[in-house]
């Protein structure tokens, strides 16, 4: 893929960079503003593991950006690519979208520098419990001080392990299940993690497109149905995300841009089949009903309403910002665009849907599953029935007026299922995160319209974020 290029600022320097746009605009007092930006501490383990007969080594990080809450919280990462600088960029990210969002957390990230594809299911445990492991004995994996959660070549089944792995190390924790999110359901998870990026972006352009003004500034009008959408990684992020968006909001999936190069048709893809296509195969090469591009990264600046880079950091950089030619670019992944590119869109009058806001939604819903581990009861178990038999209380009255009117009235055929259903656990969790993602939204579009000196949601996001963490600071007398 489009590899950022070195005259480049590292990932880490780029999101500051942004902070500090931010930042200028805002009145902190002295000193506050270099110590929101720096990160606390990084822990860097390198530990060995015997496999195949050998003992291998492995580096692995967790970088603690902000402790002006806790715990901290954010994802653990397996690629090739991890280094410290990318946790140190991701985990400020952490700090900053949770704020955002209003999750009580400060900002933390992990990663092991290795590729999962080259690990059988086996070796993947030993190496995740042994991490976690080294990462438990220091409170830096603990309910109460740092929760980690599924990232990049990670999912539920990592988060599993690493949980049972706290609760071996902690037989006497009662909260132990609450020291990671992301977890399966039958594992202490929560209905509806897995998709929930996925739901956050989806939620996210929903309310973008709620706003006339807004959808104007992008130069589009009307709502998603119908929109060109492309995009890049149909990782779990990406995957969830398209598929939404397409089946139900209408949107195109005129392109899908993934390791070995690209589908395209305008007409719009098939998430579902160019998904199986891609977990059957390993990549999308060969699918045989859309138009192939060999060269993935191209597809990128192709026409489109909306681009959604879903998958790497730095995929959008000083090489190809000048080519993009979407109106809207939403960032699924953290930190797709780079800080020089971002200059470049703005002034080209491109509207972006940040990171630190577009893809909450995962952490959101880490957070619904933290307090339901704490709280030990599944959402809606005391209220469901309870909710039903109310509903039940309107429907027989409702049924004694469709009696007594005969033909000129009747209930309609759906009405009683429907409204009789008390919410269960999903649809708590999709009514959290629909709130979460609406007011978040707001109060970054207060700031972005509301001042003359800011004319980007990111600049927007971050100044919300960063007062945020200010006051708690100032709360706490620093
Ligand atoms: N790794 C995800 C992110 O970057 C989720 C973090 C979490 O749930 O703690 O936001």
């Amino acid at each position: 893929m489009c590899a950022a290029p070195l005259n480049e600022p590292t990932f880490r320097q780029s999101v500051d960079l942004m902070f500090n746009r931010a930042a200028a605009l805002m009145d902190l007092p002295p000193g506050l503003e270099q110590k929101i930006r720096v990160c606390n501490a990084t822990y860097t383990v390198r530990f060995g593991v015997r496999l195949r007969g050998q003992i291998h080594t492995f580096t692995g990080y967790r970088a603690v950006h902000s402790e002006h809450m806790e715990p901290v919280k954010g994802g653990i990462r397996y690629s090739a690519a991890v280094d410290q600088d990318e946790v140190e960029a991701l985990a400020a990210l952490m700090t900053y979208k949770c704020a955002l969002v209003e999750a009580p957390f400060g900002g933390s990230k992990g990663g092991l520098c290795i590729d999962p594809r080259e690990y059988d299911e086996h070796e993947l445990e030993l190496i995740t419990r042994r991490f976690a492991y080294e990462l438990i004995k220091r409170d830096l994996i603990n309910p109460s001080q740092n929760v980690p959660a599924p990232d990049m070549g990670t999912g539920e089944r990592e988060m599993a392990w690493i949980a049972d792995q706290f609760a071996r190390m902690n037989t006497t924790d009662i909260n132990a299940r609450a020291c990671v999110t992301g977890k399966p359901l039958n594992a202490g998870g929560i209905a509806g993690r897995v998709e929930a990026t996925g739901r956050g972006v989806q939620y996210a352009l929903r309310e973008f497109f709620r706003h006339p003004e807004d959808v104007a500034k992008a130069e589009l009008s009307g709502g998603l149905d119908g929109k060109r959408v492309i995009v890049q990684g149909l990782g779990n992020v990406g995957y969830h995300a398209a598929r939404f968006l397409s089946e139900e909001d209408g949107a195109l999936i005129t392109g899908i841009i993934e390791r070995d190069g690209a589908l395209y048709d305008p007409k719009g893809l098939d998430v579902g089949r160019v998904h199986e296509w891609l977990v059957r195969h390993g990549g999308i090469t060969g699918y045989p009903d859309a138009n192939s591009v060999a060269d993935g990264a191209a597809v990128l600046a192709a026409e489109c309403d909306i681009l959604i880079p879903a998958a790497l950091e730095g995929v959008i950089n000083l090489s190809n910002a000048h080519d993009i030619q979407a109106k809207l670019i939403l960032e699924a992944a953290n930190g797709p665009i780079t800080a020089g590119a971002d200059d470049i869109l703005r002034t080209r009058g491109k509207v972006i849907i940040p990171d630190l806001y577009a893809n909450a939604g995962g952490v959101t819903v880490s957070y619904f599953e933290w307090v339901k581990n704490l709280s030990h009861i599944r959402f809606g178990r005391m209220q469901r029935r309870q909710e039903e038999a109310r509903h039940q209380l309107v429907v027989d009255e409702l049924q004694r007026l469709d009696l007594m009117l005969g033909d000129a009235w009747s209930l309609t055929p759906s009405f009683k299922e429907k409204y009789l259903r008390g919410a269960d656990e999903l649809e708590l969790v999709r009514s959290g995160l629909d709130d979460t993602m609406r007011i978040a939204y707001q109060s970054m579009r207060e700031v972005w319209h509301g001042r003359d000196d800011v004319t980007d949601l990111r600049t927007a996001g971050f100044i919300v974020a960063i007062d945020r963490v200010a006051r708690s600071y100032r709360a706490k007398g620093l």
